[in-house]
């Protein structure tokens, strides 16, 4: 029985000339964002051009975390404690967590078979709650019909925070995602398409947005040294009225990162071939359903999901358990309790309790798996491969016993 030796949790290294810039950086001891000699122009501040640059955004900020940039967001769109925010109930803890972060609501909604936001019960939502933001999930890369959605949203009056974690690099119709929301936020954690180790952006077109989330950030009233800025009269309306609550980005970071951006089209490629090599070698097997993708999407496959529809948790439990034994680390998001990055809405117990029947009927049976760029196609074959054989074997088995879940990352 063959058995894969590769790593799940194996990122690319950090380019050699963000190594040499990273260097820089330390030799000249001035790490943090403001602190330049004279001329000098900020690695954060460059970084921050290019990537408004590489998204077609007027205005970039870059800082600490893509969970800093959500909660950032929503503060500099004027969300206020107690307010209810719209969000997707399949998500990550940082998504609700950045609303809880402001003292607001998180209001689940419902998702679809392809994990994408269902928009009769958001709108239906929206009434219910008087909700005006919503915050946006492309958990695990899927997009919904953007332009569908901003119409609808339009109409239900609500403003759109794009968490566009899993989609930097992503577009719907050849606009990059996170360019239809009011804000797009994105992460640099080493998971994402691009590896600080940790980070986030925040972009906008909008003015007092960006001038809002600059001073939030911690700008120590030095925001004249950004360019992917506003101008000073914007700030000069709002600056003794936005509280700093700190959470810059360092030089040390964008030096990091700096040279990553051009790579980012090519490893959005890469990604996409390793993507179809393994829907390519799940198709057709039985009892397990893969995720359609959209023409209108352009996806970035740094994770693949599939469903088990009406397996039993001892059925799902038995089918990690073996394809762990043969080196292939699934994780569920159906396990009562939460597990290493796989938390579902129920977990998060200091948002009031909802009950999502149609999402809790996806996440009963939804696996889920983690692509980095080190796994060869080949190695894509022979992941497919072992997973295919074990769900046929389990699948059409006996029922089995339950069995203890295996922990992964
Ligand atoms: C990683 C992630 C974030 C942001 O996380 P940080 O660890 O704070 O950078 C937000 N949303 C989703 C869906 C994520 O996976």
């Amino acid at each position: 029985m063959e058995r894969f030796t590769g790593s799940f949790t194996q990122q690319e290294p950090i380019p050699e000339a963000g190594i040499e810039a990273a260097v820089d950086v330390l030799r000249s001891g001035r790490l943090h964002r403001y602190n330049t000699a004279p001329g000098e122009v900020a690695e954060t501040v460059l970084l921050e051009e290019e990537f408004a640059a590489l998204t077609g955004a007027k205005y970039c900020l870059a800082v600490a975390s893509g969970g800093y940039a959500l909660g950032c967001a929503l503060r500099a769109v004027g969300v206020g404690p107690g307010e209810p925010v719209l969000t997707n109930a399949f998500t990550l803890a940082p998504v609700p967590g950045s609303i809880a972060s402001i003292g607001a609501r998180p209001i689940f909604v419902e998702v679809t078979v392809n994990l994408t936001l269902d928009f009769d019960d958001l709108a239906a939502k929206a009434h219910s709650t008087g909700a005006r933001v919503l915050m946006l999930s492309h958990m695990r890369g899927h997009l919904c019909d953007m332009e569908a959605l901003v119409a609808l949203c339009d109409r239900l009056g609500v403003t759109i925070i794009e968490d566009c974690a899993h989609t930097m690099g992503a577009a719907w119709n050849g606009v990059p995602s996170g360019r239809q929301g009011r804000v797009g936020c994105y992460s640099m954690q080493t998971y994402k398409h691009i590896n600080s180790g940790e980070g986030g952006f925040l972009v906008t077109d909008d003015a007092e947005v960006a001038a809002r989330a600059i001073l939030l950030s911690g700008s120590y009233m030095l925001y004249g040294k950004h360019r992917a800025a506003p101008p000073e009269e914007v700030f000069q309306r709002i600056r003794l009225h936005t509280p700093n609550v700190s959470g810059r980005m360092d030089n040390l970071r964008a030096a990091i990162l700096r040279p990553q951006l051009p790579l980012l089209a090519d490893r959005v490629a890469r990604w996409e071939a390793r993507y179809r090599r393994l829907e390519a070698g799940l198709a057709g097997t039985p009892d397990l359903v893969l995720t359609t993708r959209p023409a209108a999407e352009t996806f970035v496959g740094s994770s693949f999901q599939f469903r088990l529809p009406d397996w039993s948790p001892a059925r799902v439990g038995a089918f990690l358990s073996r394809t762990l034994a043969r080196g292939v680390e699934l994780k569920w998001f159906g396990a009562t309790d939460p597990v290493a990055f796989t938390s579902r809405y129920q977990h998060w117990a200091y948002a009031e309790p909802q009950s999502l029947p149609k999402t809790d009927a996806i996440l009963a049976g939804l696996i889920d798996m983690r692509v980095p760029l080190t796994f060869s196609l080949e190695d894509c074959d022979q992941i497919a491969r072992i997973i295919r054989a074990e769900a046929l074997a389990v699948g059409q088995g006996p029922e089995p016993e339950a069995v203890d879940l295996p922990l992964v990352q």
